[in-house]
């Protein structure tokens, strides 16, 4: 069985084509700037071998056509005919309360993503389109959405109401629902694997640090509580977005600045964070370099950083009365030695302690604790296509 993984965003398609019999990539790639200047597709090959097509990429339905010539391509491409994928997996930001699991596409589904967008208006428009796109070339193929809100929908009510006026949770569905919710399901259970112990039996704080960033409680396999809510914007320090903060800052600000919401909305989540603190830039390596070479706003932007993951870690910990393993995952986890190890120092108390020497590791399953340490620590890294096409499999096997 062939499964064909697709990210779709507002200008790009992200894709992974996955043979089943053995999880192998067969072929990953990328359509970029769709509807603008410059659009382009890369691709790369599980032999490495990488290359690119630039040409006019209108719109989403261009762009997927393409992605299925290159696949199908007689010297470049890696099957005969599109009626060899049996299945296409799509990302699908925000599901709401609608979806605990991926399930398989009909028109139900597709009118649901459509009421769930106005919680992710970028995001679940354009995961919508990449599958309308999909039904329309592939037919044959069943279609399935995964959700990125679905792993958390396991939260209890009084982890994920805000103590607002009820009514509003009524009226407009005000509530927690998380973010990374795929990324948080692959690590956690892969660091059950590495432990040897069922998930059931575990408790497992997972930190998801990218560009976007988020910390999950995951007690007994299922996620307790996680630090994003309604929206991506609640939680960590991220690269643009500002996480918690006062919420009595945003009529505040709105007043002295003469902000409309969507400004205000922009500030938050575009303005702020790595870039806002520092003033230099929402990527963690160039906030490091500046750090180093003395510029104390990029040192507290980073010192900001940290505290804040330390600060969820020990909460989570007090949430779940314990923890057995802490997993480190995504651009910044998996690569970030020096914020890892930041992160976890001075929290012997808790029974967390990393070795330095093991820790000295980017991007690949390592144990980095400290043989002493109560708590496992682990990088893992993450790899939510994977759990797409296995979500799919699953579907189409049952
Ligand atoms: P997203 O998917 O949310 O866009 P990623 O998971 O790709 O984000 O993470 C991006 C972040 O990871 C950036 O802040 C980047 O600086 C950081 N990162 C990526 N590679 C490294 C590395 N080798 N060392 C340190 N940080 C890294």
């Amino acid at each position: 069985m062939k499964i064909l993984v697709i990210n779709s965003g507002s200008s790009s398609i992200k894709y992974q084509l996955i043979n089943m019999e053995d999880e192998s990539v067969l072929a990953k790639g990328l359509v970029e700037r769709i509807g603008i200047e410059g659009s382009r597709l890369e691709q790369e090959l599980s032999t490495g071998e990488e290359f690119e097509i630039k040409q006019d990429i209108p719109d989403h339905g261009v762009g997927m056509e393409l992605v299925i010539d290159t696949l199908t391509d007689e010297d470049k491409g890696v099957i005969s005919d599109v009626s060899e994928i049996n299945a296409v997996g799509h990302r699908v930001v925000q599901g709401g309360d609608s979806f605990d699991k991926s399930v398989i596409v009909d028109e139900k589904v597709k009118k649901e993503i459509d009421r769930w967008a106005s919680l992710a208006p970028l995001h679940n428009p354009a995961n919508l389109m990449g599958i309308k796109v999909c039904e329309k070339l592939m037919p044959e193929a069943t279609q399935v959405a995964t959700f990125d809100s679905a792993f958390h929908q396991s939260m209890p009510e009084d982890v994920y109401m805000y103590a607002l006026p009820y009514e509003l949770y009524e009226k407009h569905s005000i509530r927690r629902y998380g973010a990374h919710g795929t990324s948080h399901k692959f690590v956690a259970e892969q660091a059950a694997k590495e432990m040897g112990k069922d998930i059931e039996d575990l408790k497992i704080i997972t930190c998801h640090l990218g560009n976007g960033a988020s910390v999950t409680a995951v007690k007994n396999g299922k996620s307790y509580d996680t630090s994003m809510g309604l929206t991506p914007l609640e939680g960590l320090v991220m690269g643009t977005r500002c996480g918690d903060i006062d919420p009595a800052i945003v009529p505040f600000v709105m007043e002295k600045e003469g902000l409309s919401p969507q400004e205000m909305d922009h500030l938050m989540n575009k303005e702020s964070g790595f870039l806002g603190v520092s003033g230099i830039s929402s990527d963690s390596r160039d906030i490091g370099e500046a750090a180093s070479n003395g510029n104390k706003r990029a040192q507290l932007a980073t010192n900001m950083f940290v505290y804040r993951v330390k600060k969820y870690i020990g909460s989570y910990v007090a949430a779940m009365n314990g923890v057995d393993a802490i997993v480190f995952t995504a651009g910044i986890g998996e690569n970030a030695i020096d914020l890892r190890e930041r992160i976890c120092n001075d929290l012997d108390y808790l029974g967390i302690k990393v070795d330095s020497e093991r820790n000295n590791v980017r991007a690949k399953i390592t144990e980095i604790n400290a043989d002493d340490s109560k708590v496992k620590v682990f990088i893992i890294p993450t790899n939510e296509e994977l759990v797409i096409a296995r979500d799919t499999k699953l579907l189409m096997d049952n």
